[in-house]
């Protein structure tokens, strides 16, 4: 069952009282207690709280109906009904000071006594539930992370906005402005903020004029801060304002476009920011014709080899220091960033004078050329540069990179170490390399690769001994293209992997059916390795795997390795080679005569075999080149290696190869590098 509404009556007259708690029963009321003393009244309530009291004003003890009331007020929340006989209007003015919920004129008619106890109630409970809410909202905007102002605008009497007033403040406000509650309310905007701009009040006024909400982001001066501020008006004339304080979020953004467009490693600027800036460039390049700019692409010669033989952390100190090098080198206004692994680009703006641009060049690569030392590794560096000379008609400042990049290949085609400036007849060999490069990716993958084989024979007595296997690659059928010029491409690309290991298998499974066909003949099958193959990490364990899957004897197998190659890593290709040693393949120097020529170091590695380089067979006719002959096949026999001459094309250079004492021999005078059925042929006719 409902609680029923408990009531206090206060009353001293005690006939009244009696009659007023009958037939308050009989309305359905429960009482909690009829007292006649103003100073009981807080007891009573402590005792037995009611939920409403209804008070006789004149009370006979010290204090009366409405001193008690205000006791009551202090300390609970229960509303009070007056009971009146006459009431004076000196008396009146104090009962409303307490804020009654309803009066009953004496003598009490019982409809009115219903309705005012029940509308008392009412109100009450309508007061607590807004006061919930009230409070529910006081506190929300008390925590709430944003700043809240309520402000009111003040308009002079011509009717113009001059400013604005605080009338209320959060606590989140308060911390944004640095300045206490008391501090800020009801002063005016521009005594809080000195130097307000006039822009803030309009904007503040036209919100609370026309009511209509707002949403802005914006920095305020002022307080230095980047705000986001949203501005609604409650009441004509005011403006309620929610603010966000982005200030940080904007450190942390303008952190991150720094990110975006800086290099962590070297912090110079990245490819991103260089486009931006030579964007920049060439636009004003374009609006004043008399600025010229120009573009240096740098690009560390041999960083690879650096990098692979000294460690990733050696390397990457190193492209800091170059970082710092060539920013060293040139003015604060140009532009150093690093737009790859080890690649960087200088942008000289207002270049007016080409001569100008060269000479940075020849600055940057004469730095380059000391030795850097880092953690007691001293290393030498060098570079290749490509210059470009602006505007040119260039829109794009990709371009522009990509043509400097073509003159840095230019340069560092010519052996590195040195500039060039880019020419628009580069591009056409460059545009040659690049379709060269899309096509071979798809070649690979169509195995439109085919496998030739050369003829290699005793010459004393001639015997075949063995074949050098030779890639073709048939370009869309339309002929041959010469592995002399896709070749250095698949290793730039990192291509060459895949395909060497086809290779491989080729010429290993070719080597198996031979050697089944002709036990006798113990032929050999020479392969070459690329100094990209050479020092891939996995390549003895694939040729492991290879080898052993296959029928045949690893010594049959023949690895040709360039001299030049050997020579860049002496000590790794130390290792290497006695690696494959291990496996039991072979080994010969190719090209010999062509790199270093530095038997006496070559004597160090288990080589099998020398290849005399084509280039002093085919004039052996000179006395100069017979005597390099003789004295390298001497040389090598001493070695106890084996000599093989390349590119033997006539009866005359074969005879005097054989009173010179080599011992093998290949080229067009026996046979062309051909296919697979007819080499067979070779091998059946042998
Ligand atoms: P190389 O290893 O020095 O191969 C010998 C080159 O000399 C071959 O050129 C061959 O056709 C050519 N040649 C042989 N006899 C004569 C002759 O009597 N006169 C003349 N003028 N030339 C002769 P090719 O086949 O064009 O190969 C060029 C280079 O491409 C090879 O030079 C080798 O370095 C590379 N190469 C070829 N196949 C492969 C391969 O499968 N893998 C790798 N990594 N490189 C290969
Ligand atoms: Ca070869
Ligand atoms: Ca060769």
């Amino acid at each position: 069952m409902e609680k029923c509404t408990q009531i206090l009556v206060v009353e001293d007259e005690a006939i009244i009282a009696l009659e007023m708690t009958r037939r308050l029963e009989r309305l359905g009321y429960q009482i909690t207690g009829a007292i006649s003393r103003g100073e009981d009244v807080v007891e009573a309530v402590q005792s037995n709280p009611p939920n409403l009291i209804l008070m006789d004003i004149m009370l006979a003890g010290e204090l009366d109906g409405i001193d008690a009331a205000r006791k009551v007020q202090e300390q609970f929340d229960i509303p009070v009904v007056y009971l009146t006989a006459h009431s004076d209007d000196n008396t009146l003015e104090r009962a409303k000071t307490t804020t009654p919920y309803g009066y009953i004129v004496k003598p009490i008619d019982q409809m009115w006594l219903l309705s005012t106890i029940e509308i008392a109630l009412h109100k009450h409970n309508v007061e607590i539930a807004l006061r919930k809410t009230e409070q529910r909202f006081r506190s929300l905007f008390e925590t709430m992370q944003s700043a809240c102002a309520l402000h009111e605008m003040i308009i002079d009497e011509s009717g113009t906005v001059v400013d604005f007033v605080f009338l209320e403040v959060n606590p989140a406000y308060c911390s944004m402005v640095k300045r206490t509650r008391e501090d800020l309310l009801l002063r005016r905007g521009s005594e809080v903020f000195p130097g307000l701009e006039p822009y803030w009040i309009r904007l503040y006024n036209d919100v609370a004029q026309k009511g209509a909400p707002i949403h802005l982001e914006e920095y305020f001066g002022v307080l230095g801060k980047h705000l986001d501020i949203v501005a609604y008006s409650p009441e004509f004339g005011q403006v309620a304002t929610i603010i966000h304080d982005l200030s940080a979020q904007k450190n942390v953004e303008q952190k991150l476009e720094y990110r975006t467009f800086h290099d962590p490693l070297t912090d110079l600027p990245n490819r991103a920011l260089c486009l931006d800036r030579l964007t920049q460039v060439m636009e004003r390049a374009k609006r004043n014709l008399n600025i010229g700019f120009c573009v240096l692409f740098i690009d560390l010669d041999r960083f690879k080899i650096v990098n692979d033989s000294l460690g990733p952390t050696f390397g990457d100190t190193l492209l800091q220091q170059v970082g710092r090098l060539i920013a060293s080198t040139v003015r604060a206004m140009d532009t150093v960033a690093r737009v790859g692994g080890d690649e960087f680009v200088v942008v000289l703006e207002d270049i007016d004078n080409r001569a100008e641009a060269v000479h940075a060049a020849k600055r940057i690569l004469d730095r380059l050329k000391r030795a850097v030392t880092i953690d007691d590794q001293t290393v030498y560096t060098s570079a290749s540069i490509g210059i470009l000379f602006g505007p040119n008609g260039y829109n794009h400042p990709g371009k522009i990179l990509q043509d400097a990049n073509i003159a840095m290949h230019h340069a560092r085609a010519q052996g590195g170490g040195r500039y060039k400036v880019f020419k628009e007849s580069m591009r056409a060999i460059a545009e040659r390399a690049l379709s060269l490069e899309t096509e071979l990716r798809l070649a690979i993958e169509a195995k439109s690769f085919e496998l030739y084989f050369q003829p290699i024979y005793a010459l004393s007595p001639m015997k075949l001994s063995g074949f050098e296997a030779l890639l073709r690659w048939n370009r869309n059928g339309s002929g041959l293209v010469s592995p002399a010029e896709f070749i250095p491409i698949a290793e730039e690309t990192g291509l060459i992997i895949p395909l060497g290991m086809w290779v491989f298998e080729q010429a290993l499974a070719m080597l198996e059916t031979w050697s089944n066909m002709r036990p006798d003949l113990d032929l050999t099958m020479a392969v070459n390795l690329s100094a990209r193959q050479f020092s891939q990490p996995e390549l003895v364990s694939s040729l492991s795997e290879l080898i052993l899957r296959s029928n045949i004897d690893p010594k049959q197998l023949k690895l040709e390795i360039t001299e030049t190659t050997v020579m860049e890593k002496p000590a790794i290709a130390a290792g290497k080679l006695r690696a494959l040693k291990e496996l039991g393949v072979a080994i010969s120097i190719d090209d010999f005569g062509t790199g270093y020529s530095s038997l006496g170091y070559l004597q160090r590695f288990p080589i099998d075999t020398l290849k005399v380089d084509r280039a002093f067979v085919s004039c052996m006719d000179e006395f100069e080149n017979r005597i390099i002959v003789k004295s390298v096949i001497g040389l090598a026999h001493n070695l106890e290696m084996d000599v093989v001459a390349e590119g033997i094309e006539t009866q005359e250079q074969c005879e005097a190869l054989v009173r010179l004492g080599c011992q093998f021999g290949q080229g067009f005078l026996f046979s062309r590098p051909v296919e697979q059925h007819h080499a067979q042929n070779f091998v059946l006719e042998a």
